[in-house]
């Protein structure tokens, strides 16, 4: 695999072990963690082990590992739409500070919408 790593980024710290982070899911390529300010409860990032900034800066290979994991991680946080009845979820990426983007390694926001009945509120 292609390595890009940057020794300021707080994600690349993240990946390391240098920051610590709730780690949920590793792979080869990928790194989820929990958001330290969270949107709703569950709220995670989805990282690559590559230093790029927006998501064109990405070799496919990292790309292609992100949403099988952001699947698993829907799974593991039991968000499927269907049951429990009445659970969803996004998926936010942002690029640039125009569009909100605040750390420059691309991240994939999961962030669960509960409601009263989902369990998770
Ligand atoms: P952005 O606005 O760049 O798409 O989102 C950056 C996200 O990273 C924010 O939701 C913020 O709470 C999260 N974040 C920033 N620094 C840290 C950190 O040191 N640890 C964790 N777990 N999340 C962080
Ligand atoms: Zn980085």
């Amino acid at each position: 695999a292609t390595v890009a790593h940057d020794a300021s980024c707080i994600f690349c710290k993240i990946i390391k072990g240098e920051i610590p982070s709730f780690k949920l899911i590793e792979t080869p390529l990928t790194y989820s963690f929990l958001d330290i300010e969270p949107t709703s409860k569950g709220h995670v990032l989805i990282i690559p082990k590559y230093h790029g900034a927006k998501l064109h800066n990405l070799p496919d290979e990292y790309l292609a590992d992100i949403l099988p994991v952001t699947k698993k991680l829907v799974k593991a946080l039991n968000l499927e739409i269907d049951s429990p009845e009445g659970t969803g979820y996004n998926v936010l990426q942002n690029n640039g500070r125009i569009a909100h983007q605040v750390v420059d390694h691309v991240h994939f926001h999961l962030i669960p919408k509960p409601d009263e009945k989902s369990g998770l509120i």
